[in-house]
């Protein structure tokens, strides 16, 4: 039979219907997409290591037979799985092999049956002298003589199971369809760029990414840097970041309102609204942003920077170019809480500049929301903050210039999209207090340009971390109430409102608690999600006037809370907060001169990522670094709340693995795009080849 890309996977060699169904939930229906199924590891199997020469704490490839004398027997142990164990020889020596859950290998492992094994040999503990693999990767071998050309003799690819098919099932499956392939396998790689990398043709790469040739080194193959694998991640990177920047070119071409922005006039406004001299990294990105202001173009910038490196002031400063050029601004936030805060900034802010600043949430009465609409159409609102409620279709600006976007990852590409529009073509800030790393955030926002504020303001002390035992929170109390007696304020947080059936505390309960019996000569206060808006606002007021010295509550205090005087934090049930959540909360600490205190509760006994997390956070405040770790903890899907971005859009590649690649792709492709008709017949090429690229390519033109 002959193969070709678009072959359904159920005709092939060792696929039926129920195998197809298997391979079709992880969006594999035809050849083009098996192939495209890489494997994630390579198996020496030319040389495979005699078990006289096996090195301890080594991780080797060994073909034995299961040896003679009860070689193999399940043991098990009160109240334990069972565990299988195994002696295997070849002509040099003799292993011994655990497996724990191993009952399913009781009757297949036949004295006689030859098998690869590949894992870490260790020291037996039980028996010192005696070497064993624990849980090795097994694949057992099919007749006498290694007749199967996958399996042995050769580097052999190793790919990630699904369902009950293992890696040699699927490695046969691949290899039966490439041995029948008909050789028909577009390359849509424009020829320039294969050339002058010396990339392999496509089908070259995908042969050799499944099949490597013998001289091929392991080496290079297991660090996903053979030619043929880079070619592969390069060329997902590459179309990719070439969807982007077509994109772009078109934006750039899109005539937009330029601004003056060196006037005498524009200074003295800026200088008035300015409360303290700018960081160096602030004055560098207000340069970035106002070049951009001033050409006839729309800006589309991310502004990037830790908590409280003090972008929303640039934010603001932009504004004040925007608005002394006659135009106005609108400011969204995610959420009402911090919406509020930047309403109750901007009008602190623009308060000596006289500007109208207007906030609009839902909720609001509806005379004062009908009289806020009118400003806005007017044009006498000047500066319009709020939360999604911007996005409605009765809210139409006069004269919007620029369009301020904070926290963008919660907002969806679309959300973004229908705010822009509500003007004609106004300039773009998108801000992030996730600071992303650099790699990631240009396969993310790689249409937009980036500004990283890396500096923070003068006069902070930076905060103190520690892990405490739920055992010793007598003792985390008795400090807070020392600081607190020292005039300082506190947040005492928890991961839930009201009491659930897991043995969480929940803030409320606790709060009753706290108020009552451990802080009774101190003025604590509660602040929730559930609350009203009215009743969150008295709250928050009340804490950041010091009249309430302690504040319970949820993570609603995550964004916004600006109080200089809090500086003792108590987190409980930390191991169950996310990376970036919890320096996202002490955030809102450490704001002030004086020294300030983060407290992580949680038990001893935690384990894993859980514990990694809080150690994480006791070493490090560095907020690049903590978004490092948790992006490598959960990928860059979860790690943004959606998966609509860059995670998806690649099969083979990784950002955070293959940044240089990504880096070198994105020059290829911005290259590209600058020659717009070359672009498109390359877009062309690939779109004929490939109709799932065309999804992709689709996903990254959306935003
Ligand atoms: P971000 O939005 O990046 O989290 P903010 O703009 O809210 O940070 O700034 C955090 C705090 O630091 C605010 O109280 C702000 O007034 C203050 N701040 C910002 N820039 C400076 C500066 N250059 N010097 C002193 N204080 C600053
Ligand atoms: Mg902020």
């Amino acid at each position: 039979m002959i193969v070709t890309l678009s072959t359904p996977v159920q005709y092939l060699k060792g696929v039926g219907p129920q195998r197809a169904a298997l391979l079709e939930e992880r969006g594999i229906a035809s050849v083009a997409d098996l192939l495209a199924y890489l494997p994630f590891r390579y198996e020496d199997r030319i040389r495979f290591t005699p078990i006289a020469e096996i090195v301890p704490g080594q991780f080797h490839t060994v073909l034995a037979e299961v040896g003679t004398g009860g070689g193999s027997t399940v043991r098990f142990a009160r109240g334990r799985a069972p565990v299988f164990h195994v002696t295997v020889r070849d002509k040099s020596g003799s292993l011994h092999a655990r497996f724990f859950h191993g009952a399913y290998l009781e009757g297949r492992l036949k004295q006689g049956q030859r098998l690869v094994l590949y894992g870490r040999a260790e020291v037996d503990p039980y028996r010192p002298g005696r070497l064993e693999m624990v849980n090795p990767e097994i694949e057992l071998m099919s007749g006498e003589a290694p007749s199967d050309s996958t399996e042995v003799g050769r580097i052999v690819p190793v790919y990630e199971a699904i369902g009950p098919m293992r890696s040699r099932m699927l490695r046969r499956i691949i290899y039966a369809a490439l041995s029948n392939f008909d050789g028909q396998l577009p390359d849509p790689l424009p020829e320039e760029i294969r050339k002058s990398f010396r990339f392999p043709t496509r089908r070259e790469a995908l042969m050799y990414a499944h099949f490597p040739p013998k001289q091929e080194s392991l080496a290079l193959l297991n660090s996903f840097r053979s030619p043929a694998q880079v070619r592969l991640i390069f060329e997902e990177f590459f179309y990719y970041q070439l969807a982007l920047a077509m994109r772009r070119k078109r934006e750039q071409r899109a005539p937009g309102i330029a601004l003056r922005v060196r006037e005498p006039m524009i200074r003295d406004a800026l200088k008035r609204i300015l409360p303290f001299k700018p960081t160096e990294a602030q004055k560098r990105v207000l340069a970035e942003i106002a070049a951009d202001l001033e050409k006839p173009h729309p800006m589309h910038r991310l502004l990037e920077g830790d908590v409280g490196s003090g972008k929303t002031i640039v934010a603001f400063e932009a504004a004040t170019i925007v608005i002394e050029n006659g135009y106005q601004v609108a400011l969204m936030a995610p959420t009402e809480i911090l919406a509020v805060q930047h309403f109750l900034s901007a009008r602190h802010v623009f308060d000596r500049a006289r500007y109208q600043v207007d906030l609009l949430v839902s909720g609001q009465k509806r005379a004062e929301r009908e009289a806020i609409l009118a400003r806005i159409s007017l044009g006498q609102t000047q500066i319009l903050v709020g939360t999604h409620a911007l996005i409605e279709q009765k809210v139409n600006f006069e004269r919007l210039g620029l369009v301020i976007i904070d926290e963008q990852h919660r907002f969806g590409v679309l959300e973004r999209k229908r705010l822009i529009e509500k003007g004609a073509s106004p300039h773009v800030l998108v801000m992030t207090a996730t600071p992303i790393p650099r790699t990631l955030a240009l396969t993310l926002y790689g249409d937009l340009d980036l500004s990283v504020i890396d500096q923070m303001p003068p006069g902070r002390t930076p905060v103190v971390t520690r892990w405490a035992l739920d055992t010793e929170l007598a003792g985390v109390w008795e400090f807070l109430r020392r600081e607190v007696a020292r005039g300082r304020q506190a947040f005492v947080l928890y991961p839930v409102i009201e009491e659930s059936r897991q043995e969480l505390k929940a803030a409320t309960a606790e709060y009753e608690r706290l108020a009552k019996s451990v802080f009774p000569q101190m003025r604590v206060g509660l602040l929730h999600g559930r609350l009203k808006n009215d009743e969150k606002d008295a709250v928050m007021e009340q804490f950041r006037r010091g009249q309430l010295q302690v504040l319970v509550a949820t993570t609603v205090v995550e964004v916004g809370l600006d109080v200089p005087n809090a500086t003792v934090m108590v987190i409980e049930h930390a191991d169950r907060f996310g990376l970036a959540q919890l320096h996202q909360l002490r955030g809102r600490i450490g704001r002030g001169s004086e020294k300030s205190y983060c407290i992580l509760v949680a038990p001893k006994a935690i384990q894993g990522e859980a514990r990694e997390r809080i150690e994480t956070m006791v070493e490090t405040s560095d907020g690049f670094k903590i978004a490092e770790r948790d992006l490598k903890q959960r990928g860059p899907g979860e790690f943004f709340g959606t998966r609509q971005h860059g995670d998806a859009a690649f099969s083979f590649a990784q950002p955070l693995r293959d940044h240089e690649l990504l880096e070198l792709a994105r020059r290829e492709a911005f290259r590209l795009a600058e020659n717009p008709g070359r672009a498109e017949e390359v877009v062309a090429q690939l779109e004929a080849a490939s109709p799932t690229w065309q999804k992709r390519y689709q996903l990254a033109s959306v935003g």
